[in-house]
């Protein structure tokens, strides 16, 4: 059995292991490197020996070594993973772990195991790589999740979401919020003559027209089959009009079909910390908009204080 005291020197020796090893003395030069160094290196042992430690380091992991390496050194007596970038003798750079420490007996001398780290930069970089990937993915899926995809539009969940938000920040800022409900007049129609497909394609026009017609901060959605669902943080004011004439406008925009499309809309303000919830306003825009189809279509009703009032 082989212990401590027999060991063949030719068959154990430093030089057989799969590591470069290296002992640096006081002044920071190589006294020893065996065979491994001399090949990760691309130096030959003699080159080696007798050179500055910085002449092997690129400048960056020179002043990494001066400033974090040698300091804990001196603390600790050892330092372990260290990530150093080697300048090999055929010029080229190699990314390598080091672990350091200084000799037990002779506290001049600082011992050197040094690994290529080639590999684990490749993997550092396919996992970096594959994780911006992924974020990218995320991201066209939260897209396409919060997206109606006939429209472009903001789905129901997206712009309820949105709008509850922007109900709360309007309460913090001191401004009331308008919702508007809006129905495309006599849909059926458009699809029963002139069929299903032209119906759509005067979904994805109006959809068009609504996303180019709002604002910053103004918030569309499509709510349902032919339902929108717009607001604003503004009270029954010019800014509220505005946007009321604009997505009727758009509506008259719309050439898809034959017929000139209309559309009915329920509007109701909820004024500033009123603590009316979002399902409360837009129950009672619900039944503004019940209002505008029952007394013509094609024009808009406000619900307010428990009375409706035709709006323009
Ligand atoms: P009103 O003025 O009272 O709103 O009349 P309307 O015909 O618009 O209302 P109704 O509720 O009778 O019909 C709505 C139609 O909208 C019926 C439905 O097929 C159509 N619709 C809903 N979603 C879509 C869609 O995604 N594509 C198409 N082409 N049609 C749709
Ligand atoms: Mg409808
Ligand atoms: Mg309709």
């Amino acid at each position: 059995m082989l212990d401590g005291f027999s060991l063949p020197q030719d068959l154990f020796g430093v030089d057989h292991f799969p590591v470069g090893c290296f002992a640096t003395d006081s002044s920071r030069i190589i006294r020893f490197a065996n065979a491994q160094a001399a090949a990760q290196l691309g130096r030959s042992g003699t080159q080696l020996q007798g050179l500055h430690i910085e002449a092997l380091l690129t400048p960056a992991s020179w002043i990494f070594c001066n400033s974090y390496v040698y300091p804990i050194l001196l603390t600790e007596g050892r330092c372990e993973e260290i990530a150093l970038t080697v300048a090999t003798g055929s010029g080229s750079r190699m990314p390598v772990v080091a672990n350091v420490c200084v000799h037990e007996r002779d506290p001049d001398l600082v011992l050197w195991s040094v690994m290529c780290a080639d590999k684990r930069e490749k993997l550092q970089s396919e996992v970096l790589s594959a994780r911006n990937q992924l974020q990218k993915q995320t991201r066209s899926l939260k897209e396409l999740a919060s997206r109606d995809e006939l429209t472009g539009l903001l789905n129901r969940r997206e712009a309820t979401r949105l709008i509850e938000e922007l109900i709360l920040a309007a309460d913090e800022a001191g401004a009331a919020v308008t919702i508007l409900l809006l129905d495309i007049d006599r849909f059926k129609a458009v699809n029963d003559t002139f069929g299903h497909d032209a119906g759509d394609n005067v979904l994805r026009q109006l959809g068009a027209a609504f996303a180019s017609t709002i604002r910053l901060h103004e918030i569309v959605g499509r709510y349902g089959g032919e339902e929108f669902i717009l607001a604003i943080a503004a009270a029954d004011d010019e800014a509220a009009r505005s946007l009321n004439r604009r997505v009727h406008a758009a509506a008259a925009s719309v050439t898809g079909s034959a017929a000139p499309v209309t559309v009915s809309v329920g509007l109701c303000c909820r004024p500033l910390r009123s603590g009316r919830s979002f399902d409360q306003v837009v129950k009672a825009a619900d039944q503004a908009l019940y209002e505008a189809k029952a007394s013509g279509r094609n024009r808009s009703v406000i619900a307010g204080d428990g009375v409706l009032r035709p709006y323009d």
